[in-house]
């Protein structure tokens, strides 16, 4: 809810939290869905490290044969957590969504609300006392990259939050370093006519991925980034878990974990693909970098390999035109299911946008994981110049061929399916 309180300042109120800001500090309303969601993660995650921690104390206080005492006191939020999680909002603007944070989260130790701008710096300080959290909220003025250096080696965060206009991609190496092992990031791009294929030339240089114009430019948009997050964590022998990777309106936003490990980072090439996409039929095939598979000598080790040649050579098969390569990009699993129910099951209704919240998450849960991509209705029909199917036709088609099926929460027509183009236009054709 935004009201004008003078000549030029706005008031602006969403979940627990009230700003006021002066002048052109950004705020967008829109967003409101996205800073929800935010706070359902960020509950969920909190509950789940805190036990992971509580796991992991007990283990060693058992190996050393000490009686284990766990406070079992449900944090309150608003309430300084002292053994709680620390969060830095690396771009914050109002500080809105870092109050929100704190009045929103439980388990919470400190969060820092960052901005270059001297000006939202200002904003943020009076907007903390406003809503009285300065016992949470510490307001901070300073280059999102230097301040995530100054913590790369020690005091690093359990959750950044990296919400950027556009390109989110100068904060990567920095923020991959200062999050703590296990630790959340939540990380939205805007950019999506670079990354959904007007401008893969540009995509290349700010993602290392070349980007595609195809139906599912949005999920390829998802892919790519999480490849860039992956490759950036890399590079310091760590390696992220996707935990829900969203489109919505007109950005992207993903919610990964960061762990070490330099012998997992071997296994990067075999989540990370090119895309063969036919710009005659949007048909599509993916090509991993790497292969896995188990050494004949000693079945349990994994042996790491590089695929023999594209699945594809020349022309499409179906349509005879020539094929885009797109990518690499990330082609395993977008979303940890387990982790999807919890937030479902667990977020708040109070939430402004509970609806929608629940609504998409549930088309979420039942996504494919192991079908990169999508077709839509729409493109499938025109293609062919045949009358669109019923949804419900079509799918029963693609499981009674003994492959499965689902939607995607970025398109209403989608088809996700493990079936191979072959598949998906013989049953076309019958239609
Ligand atoms: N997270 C906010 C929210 O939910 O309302 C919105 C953030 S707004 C999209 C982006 C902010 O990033 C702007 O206030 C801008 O001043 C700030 N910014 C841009 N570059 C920055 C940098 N290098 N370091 C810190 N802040 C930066």
């Amino acid at each position: 809810m935004m009201s004008e309180t003078s000549s030029s300042q706005q008031e602006i109120s969403e979940g627990l939290a009230t700003v006021r800001t002066v002048g052109n500090v950004f705020y967008n309303p829109v967003q409101e869905f996205n800073r929800d969601l935010s706070i359902s993660v960020i509950r969920t995650f909190t509950r789940l490290f805190k036990d992971e921690q509580e796991e992991k104390n007990s283990k060693k206080k058992n190996e050393d044969n000490i009686v284990v005492t766990i406070n079992k006191d449900t944090p309150e939020a608003g309430v300084k957590c002292e053994d709680g999680i620390t969060i830095l909002e690396a771009l914050s603007a109002t500080g809105l969504r870092s109050i929100r944070y704190a009045k929103e989260i439980p388990g919470v130790r400190e969060i820092i609300a960052n901005d270059i701008s001297f000006k939202a710096a200002q904003d943020i300080k009076n907007n903390v006392a406003l809503n009285g959290v300065e016992n949470l909220v510490q307001p901070s003025h300073n280059d999102a990259v230097m301040l995530m250096y100054e913590h790369r080696k020690e005091k690093q965060f359990d959750v950044i939050d990296l919400d950027p206009y556009g390109c989110p991609t100068i904060f990567l190496d920095s923020a991959v370093q200062a999050i703590k092992e296990g630790g959340l990031l939540l990380i939205t791009a805007t950019d999506m006519a670079v990354l959904a294929g007007n401008s893969p030339e540009t995509c290349y240089s700010k993602y290392g991925a070349i980007s595609l114009r195809m139906k599912s430019c949005h999920e390829m948009a998802l892919r790519i980034l999480l490849q860039c997050i992956e490759s950036h964590a890399n590079r310091y022998g760590r390696y992220i878990v996707p935990l829900l990777s969203l489109s919505a309106d007109f950005y992207i936003r993903v919610f990964v974990r960061v762990y070490s490990g330099a012998h997992k980072c071997k296994f990067t090439t075999s989540k990370l693909s090119h895309v063969y996409h036919c710009t005659g039929c949007d048909s599509f095939l993916l090509h991993p970098l790497g292969i896995l598979k188990k050494n004949d000598k000693n079945k349990n080790q994994v042996k790491f390999g590089i695929p023999t040649g594209p699945p594809v050579s020349g022309k499409c098969d179906h349509c005879g035109h020539p094929h885009h390569i797109g990518g690499p990009i990330w082609s395993a699993p977008l979303h940890s299911p387990e982790f999807v129910q919890e937030v479902f099951d667990t977020a708040s209704e109070k939430l402004g946008t509970f609806r929608r919240i629940q609504g998409v998450l549930s088309v979420v849960l039942e996504e494919l994981l192991d079908a990169p991509l999508y077709y839509t209705l729409e493109r499938l029909s025109g293609t062919i110049h045949v009358e669109m199917p019923p949804m419900m036709a079509l799918r029963s088609a693609i499981l009674n061929a003994g492959y499965k099926v689902s939607f995607t929460h970025m398109n209403k027509t989608s088809v996700k399916t493990n079936a191979p183009p072959r598949i998906v236009w013989d049953i076309m054709r019958c239609w």
